[in-house]
C-alpha cells in the first residue's frame, strides 16, 4: 500500500478499471508464456488511450491553479494531444496545441489531416504547427504569452503528459494491475508495454515495486532512443519514489524494435499489428503497440520467459492511427 495515495487530487476522466484479459490464442501461436492484455486502449475518453490516466492527474493540477485552458505538444499523430484535447473538451478548457510536423519521414499523404489530427480538430483544440527542427519549447512559450496577454489562465502539460504527476496515473494502473491478477489467480513474470516519454514506465515501476515487488517492469523503446528513455524513466522515478515514499524499482528499457525510427514501420511491427488483429481481435497501433508487442514476441522467440509464466501486455491505445497508415498497414493483413 502507498499510504496517502488516494487523497492526491484526482479529475475521474477515464472508464476504470480497464479490463484484464488472457490471450488464449496469440499464447498458443507463441508456445506460452501465458500472456495477458491490460486494456488501457479502453479508458474511454476521446477513442481512450493511456494518456488519459496521466490527465487525471494533470487536469486535477490545472484545475487546482486556476487554469481556463491547457497548452501542450506532440507529433503530427501524438496520442497525447489528441487525448489532452478531449479531456479540455470534457472539462471546459481552451486547448492550444503545439503539432509538431517533420518528424518523422516518409509519411503517406493523409498522415497530416486523417487519425488523431482530424480528432484534435473535431474537440475544439487551436492547432498551431511548428517544424520538429525548431525551437518547440520556443514556440510553447510563446504560445502560453500570447494566451496570457489575451487575459487567459493557460496551464502548460509537458510532453506526453510524463512529469512525476502525470506517471501518476500509471502508479495507479500498476495497483489495479496487482488486484485484477489476484483475482484471476496469477502473478506476472513481467509487465511490458511501448514506452516513448517515460511516464507510463515510470508509474508502473514505481507502482509495481509497492504493489508486486517480484514482477518486472519492462518497457519497449518505440524512439529509437533506449538509453534516453531509460534516463527519462529514472528520472521520473526518482521524483515518484520521493513523493510517494516508496521504493525504487529497477528501469528495464529493452532497445532495438522501433525499426528505422520513431513512427516509421517496421517489418516486425507489421506482422504484431497482424497477429494481435487475427488472433485476438486487437487493434494495435504502427507507432507504439506494434512495436511493443513485437519486443514482447522476440524477448518471448529469444527465451525470455518460461511456457507456464504470465506476462502481461499494457495496450497503451493508439488506434486511430491506422488510419494516418492506409498503405503501409496493407502489410499487417494476411
Ligand atoms: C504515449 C504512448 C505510449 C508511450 O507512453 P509514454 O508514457 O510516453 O512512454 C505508448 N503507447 C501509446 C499508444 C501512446 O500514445
Amino acid at each position: 500500500m502507498i499510504a496517502g495515495f488516494e487523497d492526491i487530487s484526482r479529475q475521474p476522466l477515464a472508464h476504470l478499471p480497464t479490463p484484464l484479459e488472457p490471450m488464449p490464442r496469440l499464447t498458443a501461436h507463441l508456445g506460452g508464456p501465458r500472456l495477458w492484455v491490460k486494456r488501457d486502449d479502453c479508458t474511454g475518453l476521446g477513442l481512450g488511450g493511456n494518456k488519459v490516466r496521466k490527465l487525471e492527474y494533470l487536469m486535477a493540477e490545472a484545475l487546482a491553479a486556476g487554469a481556463d485552458s491547457i497548452v501542450t505538444g506532440g507529433a503530427t499523430q501524438s496520442n497525447h494531444i489528441r487525448q489532452s484535447a478531449a479531456a479540455a473538451a470534457k472539462l471546459g478548457l481552451g486547448c492550444d496545441l503545439a503539432v509538431m510536423t517533420g518528424r518523422v519521414p516518409g509519411t503517406e499523404p493523409v498522415y497530416d489531416t486523417t487519425g488523431n489530427v482530424l480528432l484534435d480538430r473535431l474537440f475544439g483544440a487551436r492547432l498551431h504547427k511548428v517544424d520538429w527542427r525548431a525551437d518547440r519549447n520556443q514556440v510553447i512559450s510563446g504560445i502560453l504569452e500570447n494566451a496570457r496577454r489575451a487575459g487567459r489562465e493557460p496551464h502548460f502539460i509537458a510532453y506526453g503528459g510524463s512529469s512525476v504527476t502525470g506517471a501518476l496515473g500509471y502508479v495507479r494502473a500498476a495497483m489495479e494491475i496487482a488486484w485484477q491478477a489476484k483475482a484471476l489467480g496469477f502473478t506476472p513474470r513481467a509487465v511490458l508495454h511501448a514506452s516513448g516519454s517515460a511516464g507510463t514506465q515510470a508509474g508502473l515501476v514505481a507502482g509495481m515495486a509497492a504493489y508486486l515487488p517480484e514482477t518486472s517492469v519492462i518497457g519497449i523503446d518505440i524512439d529509437g532512443e533506449a538509453a534516453r528513455v531509460a534516463g527519462d524513466v529514472s528520472r521520473l522515478v526518482e521524483g515518484l519514489s520521493e513523493r510517494l515514499g516508496v521504493p525504487p524499482g529497477r528501469v528495464e528499457v529493452v532497445g532495438g524494435h522501433a525499426g528505422p525510427g520513431y513512427g516509421v514501420p517496421s517489418p516486425a511491427m507489421l506482422e504484431a499489428v497482424g497477429l494481435a488483429a487475427r488472433l485476438e481481435g486487437l487493434v494495435l497501433d504502427p507507432v507504439y503497440t506494434g512495436k511493443g508487442l513485437a519486443g514482447l514476441i522476440a524477448l518471448i522467440r529469444a527465451g525470455r520467459f518460461a511456457k507456464d509464466e504470465d506476462v502481461v501486455f499494457v495496450h497503451t491505445g493508439g488506434a486511430p492511427a491506422v488510419f494516418a497508415y492506409p498503405a503501409a498497414m496493407e502489410g499487417a493483413i494476411a
